[in-house]
């Protein structure tokens, strides 16, 4: 699923595509599922004929601010990604959703698994409500996310993973971060030492930085960047069991926590 570094460096690459200051002169909804609010023809009236003033990012949502106050907003969920293309290319087959441009060109919503979502609303809260700090903000310090972790008996994995603690960061880069800070995935938020917590938000700022800058260069390719070949490579914990740990050799391990694969060193993170 793609995380914050995965939805940033696509953000930049449709920034790059000139996507801003341009108007959207239609869409064509050929998965209306995907559309949560307003209903199907509110929302093809409501954007039609609208210019994207702003292209913004909070946690794993893309937001297109447009010039009456609306945002559209794009959850990409597990495969979805977004292709700035020639109206006159053929459409990639999984295509579910395109807007058609002032330009002659296309912004294209592929998704093979069907699971991405879109809203067109007035406030962005909306959809936005509940997420925690922005980790990459200035006010995201270790004051606020030793503050997130207080009196929390649940593992650190989980926590990371929570939008409500920290925003946009999911399982292949909590695992980067505990990895990154030594701290073993199931030990509880709660139990953390102020020096440990420390760690792991310097590890998070570092981490997802390095990842944008990573993963930039393989945005157009489609799919989340962090789960393609490329991609991979940059990952300090193979997503893979039995794997060498990069850092002392040892096996790495996996344990699921809350049902999601997560995979450390059991002797590095101790
Ligand atoms: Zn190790």
């Amino acid at each position: 699923m793609p995380e914050l570094p995965d939805v940033e460096a696509m953000r930049r690459h449709l920034v790059g595509c000139g996507l801003q200051g341009r108007t959207f002169t239609g869409a064509i909804i050929l998965w209306p599922r995907a559309i949560k609010t307003p209903p199907l023809e509110d929302f093809v009236l409501g954007i039609t004929d609208r210019r994207i003033e702003e292209l913004d990012r909070r946690a794993k949502f893309l937001l297109f601010r447009l010039d009456d106050g609306q945002s559209l907003i794009v959850h990409l969920r597990m495969t979805g990604s977004l292709l700035v293309e020639p109206a006159f290319e053929p459409r990639h087959p999984m295509t579910r959703n395109y807007f058609t441009l002032d330009d002659g060109r296309e912004l294209r919503f592929v998704d093979p698994r069907k699971l991405g979502m879109l809203w067109l609303v007035e406030d962005q809260g909306q959809v936005l409500k509940g997420l925690g700090p922005e980790p990459l903000e200035p006010s995201f310090t270790p004051q606020v996310l030793m503050e997130q972790l207080k009196g929390r008996k649940v593992p650190i994995k989980a926590l990371l993973c929570d939008q409500a603690v920290v925003a946009g960061i999911g399982n292949i880069y909590a695992d980067e971060i505990l990895f990154a800070s030594a701290i073993d995935p199931l030990t509880h938020g709660a139990d953390l030492a102020h020096s440990q917590v420390e760690r792991m938000y310097r590890a998070i700022v570092v981490i997802l930085a390095q990842a944008i800058e990573n993963l930039a260069p393989i945005v157009p390719r489609g799919g989340p960047p962090t789960e393609s070949p490329e991609g991979l490579s940059t990952l300090k914990v193979p997503r893979k069991e039995s794997q060498p740990c990069s850092q002392c050799g040892a096996p790495i391990q996996r344990v699921p926590v809350r049902g999601r694969s997560t995979y450390f060193c059991s002797k590095c993170q101790g």
